[in-house]
């Protein structure tokens, strides 16, 4: 893995991204912001599984003036997202937001643009430009050729940034997505030769779960692997909560957070007599729940291994902190490399998980 790009260091709220900071895991609430309820309970279940920081719409006045009550029950910065209307940006800033992202050229009036920027100056609040393949203008498509290029997309970023670079604000975080993993990939390496603010990467409209994740696996592992990313948002047609499980699998691949527990699962095949597919999946739930619920330790950096058969099963359990192999309708647990105890196929899963909440840091 490359070194980590140098960016400027940006402070949202008690958080400083950028620099050689770690690349800090956000996602985007689903619920109404006007349901100041459902919104806090959303964010609390996000903290629980790793969320650092989370961005609410703002679409009217009743959301802003909820920005203060949800940022009072909640742990971690609260993002505003805003488009075209700068009252509610000057709202949102009124009323302790941590962050906005608006696109200044969507504000219009460039006396609006100056309001949104002097009380973003005066309360030390960063914003985030947030240009994506959607929001390329019609004259920059004309000048490319009637398409969205990734040199329109860059081009729509430089408008941007120069207006606010115009009234002196550089508290800025960038972020280029794009649905085509490809040229998102290639936009964010262009806009990093170019610009040194923090970079909030994510594959916006990547999909479903299924696809989602494979789409933000390639694409963010390659910027990560490049040194890339200082925010990172997994974007899914799903629970946010998944989004967030899915973030930090992807950083935990490259080791950069250790937290967690490691799974490891053989694939299945002819040898296998229990069934390992459900024993492997209730068992990476059941410790996700158990981590939330702070019944296992977070810190505790183990890897698990959930293997099939007496063929792989035993070498790659032992090579484990802890595991299971399966045989015919029964399975041994290991720990440490010594084999602990044998137990029946409907009793496994409880098994290894009661070893593994006794297991210390
Ligand atoms: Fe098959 Fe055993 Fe390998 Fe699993 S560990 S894939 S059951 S040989």
């Amino acid at each position: 893995m490359n070194n980590r790009t140098n960016t400027k260091k940006i402070k949202v709220g008690n958080i400083t991204i950028g620099g050689k900071n770690d690349i800090v895991i956000q996602s985007m609430c689903n619920t109404k912001t006007e349901d100041v309820d459902s919104t806090v309970n959303q964010i609390l279940e996000l903290e629980k599984v790793g969320c650092e920081l989370v961005r609410v719409t703002i679409p009217n006045e009743q959301a802003a003036n909820n920005i203060e009550l949800i940022k009072s029950k909640i742990h971690i910065p609260l993002i505003a997202d805003i488009h075209f209307d700068y009252k509610l940006a000057i709202m949102s800033a009124e009323r302790g937001i941590d962050k906005i992202r608006i696109n200044p050229g969507n504000i219009g009036d460039e006396n609006k643009v100056k309001q949104v920027v002097d009380i973003c100056k005066s309360k030390n609040i960063p914003i985030r430009i947030g240009v994506n393949s959607g929001s390329v203008s019609k004259e920059l498509i004309a000048k490319y050729g009637g398409r969205i290029t990734d040199d329109a997309i860059i081009e729509s970023l430089d408008n941007e940034i120069k207006i606010l670079e115009k009234y002196g604000f550089n508290d800025i975080v960038i972020s280029v997505k794009s649905s085509n993993v490809l040229s998102c990939i290639n936009c964010y390496k262009k806009v990093a030769e170019k610009y040194a603010y923090p970079l909030h990467i994510g594959i916006t409209e990547a999909g479903t779960l299924f696809s989602g994740t494979i789409k933000s696996s390639i694409g963010l592992g390659i910027l990560i692997n490049d040194g890339l990313g200082d925010t990172m948002r997994v974007s899914l047609s799903d629970s946010p909560i998944k989004e967030i499980k899915v973030a930090k699998q992807i950083l935990e691949t490259f080791g950069i957070r250790k937290e967690g527990i490691e799974i490891i699962s053989c694939p299945t095949c002819g040898r296998t007599n229990i069934d390992i597919v459900k024993i492997a999946n209730n068992i990476e739930n059941r410790i996700d729940d158990l981590l939330a619920e702070g019944k296992i330790d977070k810190n505790l950096n183990i890897k698990v291994a959930i293997m099939g058969c007496a063929v792989n099963g035993p070498g790659e359990a032992r090579e484990a902190d802890i595991g299971i192999a399966g045989g015919n309708g029964e399975g041994l647990i290991f720990k440490k490399g010594e084999i602990i105890k044998k137990v029946k196929e409907d009793d496994l899963e409880v098994e290894l998980i009661n070893h593994i909440m006794e297991m210390k840091c």
